[in-house]
This record gives structure tokens, C-alpha cells and sequence, in this order.
């Protein structure tokens, strides 16, 4: 058996858990994983979800595929249960703000840490640079503030929060108890935890997040755990790069495959030979399932 974690790697901070740093004083390390050792002939944690899935199909299957085929099958089809044999834990540095678009997935177990019980650290989230509220897109933004906005912006960030930070040292000298005297304390406050998923809702979690449609901090922690994880778990990334709607795939809805038939039907895209051997893909199934794409697109 070998283990998956490799300590000598990239540490962050005292304990030498791969790791990589977000934002101006965020980590996200990963602590461990299920399952972390695996046999001395296996390369990778995929192991654990290609042997789950074969406990489905050991009487059905006709084949025995190897574990990348049965992988990039299993995430084409949505067959996703086998996908939450693998887990991971994380320790998670983030502002309080990113904090609660992450507790929103709900999969997840957390454990943080506790304003009640310890004084919060003074360290808070200045952004590197200032984004213009988007106007396309209410919950979004684009661009940036010039230099010399950006400077002088940050500048009273930082001192609204020194303010903050002052306020609560005053208010628990003057003996309130840390779970009130917090109250002020910004949403660019750092907090802790331990954040523990199964891949299958860790995937859901990357889709979303490291999606451009997600605020660009929280995309920074999406992309700091999928940094992690692919060593781990390489195949399975591979074939959600590949088939996630969110990555290199994509779901059209019922208007858009009808517009693109008409399209086809009436160019003749027929006359181009769109041969189903065109896919780019060496998977005698995955033609299959194009072929029959391509029916429903309109090509005959
Ligand atoms: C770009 C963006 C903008 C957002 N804006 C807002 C916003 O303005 N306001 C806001 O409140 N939220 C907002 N959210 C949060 C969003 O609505 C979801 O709550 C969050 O992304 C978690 O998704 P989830 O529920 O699918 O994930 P999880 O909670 O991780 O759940 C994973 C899956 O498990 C299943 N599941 C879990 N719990 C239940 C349940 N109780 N019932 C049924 N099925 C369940 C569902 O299939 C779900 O997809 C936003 C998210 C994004 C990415």
C-alpha cells in the first residue's frame, strides 16, 4: 500500500499538509483523504471509484473496462454514487464573506472556529485590486478601478477595519464577552475550519465555483482545491474537464437543439460528410452516443 498525500510537497504554514495560499492571508490545505492509501499497482484514488462502480455492473458487463473508461462512462451518464467513495478534508483560511457562499453547500461537514470561545485574530481581506460593479450582470463585476482610486479605496478599507479591530479590543477590555463584543467585526474578517466533502458534491462545489459566473474570491479556493485534488484523483478531473457543462461540456435546452436542427436541416450540413469517426474522441461508445446526438440535431 502507498500513501496518496504527499508531505514533502508545497507545505503551508507549520504543518507541511499540501497547501496552497489564497488571497492576502488564506490557505486551503488539504488534510486528508478517503482513501488515502492505496495498492502498490494503483496510481491513483480513481481506483476506489472505478472498483465501487464495478460492484454495480460485475454481472452485466459483457467487457471489463479499465478504470479511465469506466470513469469518463460513469460521469457521462450521471452515474455519480460511486464518485462518493472518495472524500476529502480540508483546513480552510477564508474571509467570513467567502465563508458563507462555501457553508452553503450543504454536503459539506464543518467545523470552525469559534468567535465565543477564542478572540479573533486582526486579520482581514483587502482585495489586490478594486472590481466596477458589473452592469450586465447585477451580481457581478468587471474591470477595475483606476491605480490611483484603487490606492486611495484600499487605503480607507483598511482603515474602516483597523477601526473595527480597535472597537473590539475596546469592548472586551471593557470585559464584554467575545460572542457580543465580534458584532462589529467586518465580513473581511479571516475565519478557520475544517471542511470535509465527498468527491461527487466537491465536483458540484468546482462546477459552481470556479465557474466565472462565482465571485472571483471564492473561484480562488475552487481553484486552490482542484489544484489538490487532481494529483489524486487525475482521471476523474479529466473526464469532468471533459463532460462537465461547466467545464469543456455543455446542456442545450429543447430551444436551442430545435434552432440548431433547423440550422442544419436547411444549410444541408449533411453534404459536409459530418462522419460520426470525426469525433475526436477514441471510445467506440462515446461515437455511439454521438451518432445518436447527432440524430437528434437534425443530421441524417
Ligand atoms: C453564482 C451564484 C450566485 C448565487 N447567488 C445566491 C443568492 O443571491 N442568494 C442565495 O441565497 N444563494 C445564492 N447562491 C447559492 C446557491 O443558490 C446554492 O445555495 C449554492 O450554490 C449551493 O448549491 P447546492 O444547493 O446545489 O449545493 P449543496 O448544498 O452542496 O447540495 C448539493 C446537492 O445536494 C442536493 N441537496 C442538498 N440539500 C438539499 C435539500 N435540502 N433539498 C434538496 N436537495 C438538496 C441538491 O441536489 C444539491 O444540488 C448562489 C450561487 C452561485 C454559484
Amino acid at each position: 500500500m502507498r500513501d496518496l498525500i504527499s508531505r514533502e510537497t508545497f507545505g503551508v504554514g507549520d504543518v507541511a499538509y499540501p497547501g496552497i495560499y489564497c488571497l492576502d492571508h488564506g490557505f486551503v490545505k488539504l488534510v486528508d483523504c478517503m482513501p488515502r492509501l492505496i495498492p502498490d499497482d494503483e496510481e491513483s484514488a480513481d481506483h476506489a471509484i472505478a472498483e465501487a462502480a464495478r460492484c454495480s455492473y460485475q454481472r452485466g458487463t459483457k467487457t471489463v473496462a479499465d478504470d479511465k473508461t469506466l470513469i469518463r462512462y460513469l460521469m457521462r451518464h450521471n452515474h455519480t454514487s460511486p464518485l462518493e467513495m472518495v472524500e476529502f478534508k480540508f483546513h480552510v483560511k477564508l474571509p467570513i464573506f467567502v465563508a458563507r457562499q462555501m457553508i452553503r453547500h450543504r454536503t459539506a461537514s464543518v467545523n470552525e472556529l469559534s468567535g465565543r470561545y477564542s478572540e479573533m485574530l486582526e486579520e482581514y481581506y483587502i482585495p489586490g485590486e478594486l472590481r466596477v460593479q458589473s452592469l450586465m450582470n447585477i451580481q457581478g463585476s468587471e474591470g477595475s478601478l483606476s491605480d490611483a482610486d484603487t490606492q486611495m479605496t484600499k487605503g480607507l478599507m483598511r482603515l474602516q477595519s483597523e477601526d473595527a479591530f480597535k472597537f473590539y479590543a475596546r469592548l472586551l477590555d471593557k470585559g464584554v464577552a467575545r460572542e457580543q463584543a465580534r458584532v462589529g467585526l467586518p465580513l473581511s474578517t479571516y475565519t478557520e475550519w475544517y471542511w470535509k466533502i465527498d468527491l461527487k458534491n466537491l465536483l458540484h462545489f468546482l462546477d459552481i465555483r470556479c465557474d466565472h459566473h462565482a465571485q472571483k474570491e471564492i473561484q480562488d479556493y475552487g481553484n486552490a482545491i482542484l489544484g489538490l485534488i487532481k494529483p489524486i484523483v487525475p482521471w476523474t478531473i479529466e473526464a469532468w474537464e471533459d463532460y462537465s457543462p461547466y467545464r469543456g461540456g455543455m446542456i442545450l435546452t429543447r430551444y436551442e437543439v430545435e434552432t440548431l436542427r433547423d440550422w442544419i436541416i436547411s444549410e444541408r450540413a449533411n453534404d459536409f460528410n459530418f462522419d460520426t469517426e470525426e469525433l475526436k474522441v477514441d471510445s467506440k461508445l462515446e461515437k455511439k452516443e454521438w451518432a445518436e446526438k447527432k440524430l437528434k440535431l437534425g443530421f441524417t
